[in-house]
């Protein structure tokens, strides 16, 4: 049977926006040694204390000893070089969802870090095969696909593209699982499952509040409270980033060659143009204080 990475392996998350924090706090909680890097020190400093809050809130709820807190916090490095993290057996890329910045990255992890060091991407919707295609070792690229918040959703993809060398894959699955997840094996399909699925459940939504058959907030109410639903879609496409969100729709809507099920929503792509982003930037559907 395929093993985990040794806890002895280093890992380097790369962005430490809202999923890059969130998967350096899981892996740095399962024991490994996190290096957290993101274009600037104060992102990366932003990052590393957003892990923080939610350890102290694990510590406060009785679910996590100060010790292990600590120990945990201590194992998330700061880095502004990625020569720094040359020893990192697993590289999480988390950065923005586009295909061009993150084979540029992919190229540099690549020449920074040794030559059998897995190359993961985090990405909701891109192709894995397109991503590892400029490399000159595609094999060691897959998709190690978390879900939003990443501490507290247990479901993983774990993303083959063509290239992917399948131990590599094996390796991922059992690593997610050593780290209290639910990994799933998915080939390298536009939104892969759980993004192409939810696709419609936005796409719905977003075209009743184009008709203004009722609010965002009516909206919400029936779906989460009526349906059961764990949160509205209208709720739940502020906390992803509308910037994130639309950027997957493109994506699956242009992979699909204009499938019309997939069509981009107007009324999101002018939230993304005012930067209303959604909780991150204090105002999307609704205000954030
Ligand atoms: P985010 O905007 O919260 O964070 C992105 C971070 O990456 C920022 O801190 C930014 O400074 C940094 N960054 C951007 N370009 C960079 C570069 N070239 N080098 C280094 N750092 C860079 O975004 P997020 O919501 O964390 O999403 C990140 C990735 O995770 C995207 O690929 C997204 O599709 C995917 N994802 C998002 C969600 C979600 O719900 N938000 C869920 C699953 C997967």
């Amino acid at each position: 049977m395929t093993q985990a990475l040794p806890l002895s392996t280093r890992v380097l998350v790369i962005g430490a926006g809202a999923m890059g924090s969130g998967i350096a706090h899981v892996a740095a909680r399962a024991g490994h040694t996190v290096y957290l890097y993101d274009m600037s020190a104060e992102a990366v400093a932003r990052g590393r204390a957003g892990i923080e809050k939610d350890l102290r809130f694990l510590v406060s709820k009785a679910k996590l000893s100060e010790a292990d807190c600590a120990a945990t916090l201590e194992r998330v490095l700061p880095v502004t070089n990625l020569t720094d993290a040359r020893d990192a057996g697993l590289a999480i890329e988390a950065i923005v969802e586009r295909l061009d910045v993150k084979q540029a990255l992919f190229k540099q992890l690549e020449e920074a870090l040794p030559a059998d060091a897995i190359l993961a991407t985090n990405t909701s919707s891109l192709s894995i095969t397109a991503m590892a295609a400029p490399l000159a070792r595609p094999q060691n690229v897959a998709g190690l696909h978390f879900f939003n918040p990443a501490p507290r959703m247990a479901l993983v993809e774990i993303v083959a593209g063509l290239a992917t060398d399948p131990a590599i894959a094996d390796t991922l699955y059992a690593t997610a699982k050593a780290w209290g997840k639910v990994p799933v094996h998915a080939k390298s399909t536009p939104g892969f499952i759980v993004n192409r699925v939810a696709r419609p459940y936005y796409a719905e939504a977003l075209r009743v509040l184009g008709e203004q058959a009722a609010s965002p907030a009516t909206l919400d109410a029936l779906l989460r409270d009526g349906a059961r639903f764990p949160m509205g879609p209208f709720e739940l496409m502020d906390m992803i980033g509308h910037d994130v969100n639309f950027a997957v729709t493109r994506s699956v809507y242009d992979a699909y060659f204009g499938d019309k099920r997939f069509t981009p929503s107007l009324i999101q792509q002018d939230l993304v143009l005012a930067g209303r982003l959604g909780r991150k930037s204090g105002q999307g559907f609704y205000a954030y204080g």
